[in-house]
């Protein structure tokens, strides 16, 4: 019999080579693939007559197949199907290409479900529809709501959406972690129920029934998790961080700005908090570009001048290295030793500086893991910042007093609590402190991070001009490449992001370099170029990075590599190609790359289709500049019948939940602490423990 552990190559229908192909996005067993949700659906609810058809309409068409046969296109090499399919009110033509064995699996007289969109090419045909002979059985990929999964290489709609049509009853085993009682209270469906609702849904309110339980897992989960961490948090002990007040102004007088408001409130707010014995616990919520390193900074070169340890931890390499020469050249009047580590580098701010009075002085590079590690340990570093590399267990700190996560959203909560550890101190727990852009309102961080404190950055620095946004129709592109030239020949820098062309091209690497070769050669032959891309050594990104900096390197084509964190004052022009294929949350993200200096800055959007709703949705990013108004927008947009997936949100946790489903997170907020007052070590819910586990597990990394 089939069980949730049944492996998925055990199966009939599943081959060795589509097992394996599965096990890449982590599908191993029945249960994983009941709980891959599909993230849309197709609505093929009705049946249209071909003699309605209209031309973009994407419609279910049923009907006989009168004709069909393969030819070979004249020039190129290429199989075309041709078919004629009537439904008794009108005859449809039908084209695929390079398929030639659908005249194998359809035959003349077969009755046949197509679903797609019908153009308009002088007689209205369907292109590449989706097709499924009509047996007595139900159909699954042309009729009804039709779910859509996320792909892998050479994994299709059709294999996978049959494959879970296939173990969608083995549903029926899955035990419910949730407390019948809150269950019943508010009205969710069993956890079975849902999650075969929200694969073969036969309505629209079965995917939201389906939708409402399954995202107050995620929340009710998160909040659980919350409420442990702040249960031990509360009864932790910090290290007491002196304000240094001299040099603090000393180092803020030193800088060529003034702070902001809003950063000289949130700085004094951290030092406040530093100053106490209960570890701090605070979030810092600002747009991209509004100055959160150097907040970052300052209480960190506090903890420095206390004697104590204070790290900064990034998700990529690009960006560690970034905080690194920024933190370095920051503090470079103050005698104190910076390191970064990551899995690739293992480098100090000032090789002047003696390990220890008696040691010699050490190179800028050159240092082992082995070296790097003593040190810290020893205490001879102040500052260490780095990757996930700083979690290994070899890491080992003196006096860690002060833990700083950026992008924290790119870290699970288990990652937080790992760093946290390495205090050097059993007593004493790091002050923590979580950086994020991800536009969140306060009341709603306040019930998502229920064990943080909340400082947020409004206010831009002065100066900066809204980044100015333009769709760029493939009419303007030229007059666009040549504004750029200008552009550059007055010393500014340029970015250029490509989407990834094939699911298959899984590090950008052939979109970048396409690109690449397209601007190196054809547009821009004078000006010199780097290409950045994630099958590049650290090393390599590293220089190509160092080179744009440096303004050695005018225009950077990269991938969505450079999405997070990276500051280049200089670059004012971003271009993002294929920016349809991008959410808006995203396309936000890559727009704060520019704009971070006094010039005014420009974001060229060039879409890869031309349809309505990606105008519409690109029109959003020309006229909003805010983060927080554009996320919403991108929701409203999408429209119903997508269930959003993490990216967007930017919490791995939440696949089916949004960080808009306000009134969802109250209640599982208020059930939550319920729950925890009656069995706060989760002993009488075993279940829902071991899925907290699970859970923190599951988050993925970059
Ligand atoms: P983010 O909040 O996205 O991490 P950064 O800390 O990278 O932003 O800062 C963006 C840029 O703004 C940096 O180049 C930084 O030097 C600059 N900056 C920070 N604070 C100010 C300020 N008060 N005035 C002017 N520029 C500032
Ligand atoms: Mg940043």
């Amino acid at each position: 019999m089939i069980s949730l552990q049944t492996t998925i190559t055990e199966l009939k229908s599943v081959g060795a080579s589509i097992g394996k192909r599965l096990a890449q996005i982590g599908l191993n067993n029945i249960e994983g693939l009941l709980f891959y949700f599909p993230f849309r659906y197709e609505d093929f609810t009705r049946t249209t007559k071909i003699k309605d058809l209209q031309p973009n309409m994407t419609a279910n068409v049923v009907g006989q197949i009168e004709l069909i046969e393969n030819r070979r296109a004249h020039h190129r090499r290429m199989y075309i199907t041709e078919a004629l399919i009537n439904d008794g009110t009108e005859t449809l033509k039908v084209i695929w290409f390079n398929q030639p064995f659908i005249a194998k699996t359809l035959k003349i007289g077969d009755t046949v479900s197509l679903a797609g969109v019908a153009e308009d090419q002088g007689v209205l045909t369907f292109v590449s529809p989706v097709y499924e002979k009509i047996y007595s059985g139900g159909l699954i990929h042309t009729a009804g709501l039709v779910p859509n999964y996320h792909l892998t290489e050479k994994i299709t709609q059709k294999q996978l959406r049959y494959l879970i049509s296939q173990v969608v009853e083995t549903a029926a085993q899955i035990s419910d972690p949730l407390p019948e009682e809150i269950r019943k209270k508010l009205n969710l469906l069993s956890l079975s129920d849902a999650v075969k609702k929200i694969h073969f849904p036969k309505k629209w309110s079965d995917i939201d029934e389906a939708r409402r339980r399954l995202a107050f897992d995620e929340l009710f989960l998160l909040q659980l998790k919350s409420q442990l961490v702040k249960k031990d948090h509360d009864s932790a002990r910090a290290e007491i961080i002196e304000f240094k007040e001299k040099d603090t102004k000393e180092f803020v007088a030193g800088l060529p700005f003034k702070l902001t408001e809003d950063q000289r409130q949130a700085a004094w707010t951290i030092l406040g908090d530093l100053g106490k014995t209960r570890p701090m616990a605070r979030l810092l919520n600002g747009d991209v570009g509004s100055g959160k390193t150097l907040v970052a900074v300052i209480a960190l070169l506090n903890v420095a001048l206390n004697n104590k340890q204070g790290v900064l931890m990034a998700p990529t390499e690009i960006l560690a290295q970034q905080h690194f020469n920024t933190v370095s050249k920051l503090l470079e009047n103050f005698p104190l030793r910076i390191a970064l580590l990551t899995n690739n580098y293992r480098l100090l701010n000032n090789d002047t500086l003696p390990a220890s009075p008696d040691s010699a002085p050490l190179p800028r590079r050159g240092l082992n893991r082995a070296e790097i590690l003593k040190m810290i340990k020893a205490g001879e570093v102040d500052i260490i910042i780095g990757t996930h590399a700083l979690l290994q267990e070899d890491v080992q700190f003196k006096n860690l007093a002060l833990a700083i996560i950026d992008e924290q959203h790119r870290f699970g909560v288990e990652q937080r609590k790992e760093l946290m550890k390495k205090s050097g101190h059993p007593a004493l727990t790091p002050h923590l402190l979580s950086m994020t852009a991800t536009p969140i309102p306060r009341s709603l961080a306040l019930a998502l991070f229920g064990d943080l404190d909340i400082s947020v950055i409004k206010q831009m620095p002065i100066g900066r001009k809204p980044i100015m946004t333009k769709i760029v129709p493939e009419e303007k592109r030229a007059a666009a490449y040549n504004f750029v030239r200008e552009q550059i020949k007055t010393g500014r820098q340029a970015f250029v992001i490509c989407p990834l062309i094939e699911e298959s091209d899984l590090f950008g690497v052939k979109s970048v370099k396409e690109e690449f070769t397209k601007l190196d050669r054809g547009v821009f032959p004078e000006i010199k170029m780097a290409a950045l891309h994630g099958r590049l050594k650290a090393k390599e990104k590293e220089e190509i990075m160092r080179g744009f900096l440096a303004n050695d390197y005018k225009i950077m084509v990269s991938t969505s590599v450079i999405e997070v964190g990276v500051d280049v004052p200089n670059a004012t022009i971003m271009m993002i190609e294929g920016a349809d294929r991008f959410g808006l949350a995203q396309l936000h993200q890559f727009r704060g790359r520019v704009g971070r200096g006094a010039e005014q800055s420009y974001c060229f959007l060039f879409p890869a289709s031309n349809d309505e709703k990606t105008r519409r949705r690109l029109e959003a990013m020309e006229k909003i500049s805010d983060g927080f108004a554009l996320a919403k927008m991108d929701l409203k947009l999408r429209g119903s019948g997508e269930i959003f997936g993490t990216a967007q949100s930017g919490f791995p946790e939440l696949k089916i939940a949004t960080l808009w489903d306000y009134e969802l997170m109250q209640t599982a907020q208020a059930e939550a602490a319920l729950l925890m007052q009656t069995d706060p070590e989760l002993e009488k819910n075993p279940l829902l423990r071991e899925k907290i586990n699970i859970f923190e597990d599951k988050i993925h990394l970059e």
